[in-house]
């Protein structure tokens, strides 16, 4: 079984991520549903920063990917500040 590398919240509660496409650009990222784990809260669901479309963990990627806007978006996360 492949093993669950969901991404914790950050403390502070900001998800910056980068789309793999154009990763010239940080986006902050709406937090949807997190799930405890651990005792720790990971994200169970991001907001698309393009479309708003719920998206979720995919494990073999390492990201979170969208496929609602169009060209499917692979968006990556990326530490806050
Ligand atoms: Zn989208």
């Amino acid at each position: 079984m492949m093993q669950d590398n969901t991404p914790f919240l950050p403390p502070a509660g900001n998800v910056y991520v980068m789309d793999s496409l154009d990763a010239t650009k940080k986006i902050k990222a709406e937090v949807l549903k997190t799930r405890t784990k651990q005792h720790r809260e990971i994200i169970e669901s991001l907001a698309c920063p393009v479309c708003g479309n719920p998206m979720s963990w995919d494990s073999k990627w390492e990201a979170f990917i969208c496929v609602k806007h169009g060209k499917k978006a692979i968006y990556e996360m990326v530490s806050g500040g």
